[in-house]
């Protein structure tokens, strides 16, 4: 029988997960079909997803801490952070998994030891991170712009800065998780510590994409290695897709499917 999955979230006309899932279902003949599922209330996601007869699903925005909460079980990294972004019926029981964080990973596997990272923002996505790289025992710089967002990084062993106390040392990599330059042509900190910060890191990610951001281009013009959101995107649905497909496709059949819809 085919299997049905779906998007949550709220705006999700722009998601490209129903195409980027679709894509790999078509090509590596498994038997199932994604659609996308505008949620209004958070509150309602599991009765939603069992009402739609749903086998899985990933969610987007404002959803992640509502999935959570909505979860018969939590599994792996999803638990430490309370944040869920795909989901899956087992058995008529609503399971929750994050793949956002170990998809970035994936996404960097090629930037070679990688000790000391510094993540510019202190929102979902920096904590979603920062909480993984220590896991991986690797050490954690937080630069943000206002103090509020730091107090929760200041319970975890790592380094916190606002622009007013930065102090620059060398770092493997450097990552932008703030919105500065999404919807503007904002830096993610002023111009004179986001060049020291550039003149010494080897390696450069953003999590923003469709879009080039001033900071991601400033990196290109120092010839730094450079990865934007896409490749996270596409790092967090492979790992998704696998949930999906039970684990009877390829992780490197999936990708190289995926990374195709990129393309449409
Ligand atoms: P949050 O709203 O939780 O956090 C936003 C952060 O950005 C805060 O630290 C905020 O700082 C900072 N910020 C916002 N504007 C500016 C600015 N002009 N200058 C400096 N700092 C700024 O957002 P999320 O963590 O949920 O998402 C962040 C980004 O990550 C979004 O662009 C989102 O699209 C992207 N994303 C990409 C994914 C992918 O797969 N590629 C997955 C998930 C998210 P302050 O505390 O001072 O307000």
């Amino acid at each position: 029988m085919s299997k049905l999955f779906s998007i949550f979230g709220n705006p999700v006309s722009h998601s490209r997960s129903p195409l980027m899932h679709n894509c790999v279902f078509k090509h590596l003949n498994y038997k199932a079909c994604y659609t996308r599922t505008l949620l209004e209330d958070g509150a309602k996601i599991k009765e939603t997803f069992f009402a739609l007869g749903l086998d899985g699903a990933n969610v987007t925005v404002p959803h992640k801490e509502s999935a959570y909460a909505a979860c018969d079980e939590v599994r792996g990294f999803a638990k430490k952070i309370g944040v869920v972004n795909t989901l899956m019926n087992e058995n008529g029981k609503l399971i929750g998994y994050n793949t956002d964080a170990d998809g970035f990973i994936y996404a960097i596997s090629e930037f070679k030891n990688i000790k000391n990272i510094l993540i510019l923002g202190a929102g979902g996505t920096a904590k979603a991170l920062c909480q993984k790289f220590l896991e991986e025992d690797l050490h954690v710089s937080i630069l943000n712009r206002s103090k509020n967002r730091l107090e929760y990084f200041k319970t975890l062993p790592c380094k916190c800065y606002t622009w007013e106390n930065f102090e620059i040392v060398n770092y493997d990599l450097v990552i932008n998780t703030t919105s500065a330059g999404l919807k503007d042509e904002n830096l993610p900190a002023p111009k004179k510590i986001i060049e020291d910060i550039l003149n010494n890191t080897r390696y450069v990610a953003d999590v923003i994409y469709g879009k080039l951001t001033p900071f991601l281009q400033l990196a290109q013009e120092k010839k730094l290695t450079c990865k934007d959101g896409s490749d996270m995107l596409l790092g967090q649905g492979v790992l998704a897709n696998e949930l999906f497909c039970n684990f009877t496709c390829k992780k490197e059949d999936i990708k190289r499917e995926m990374q195709k819809s990129f393309q449409l």
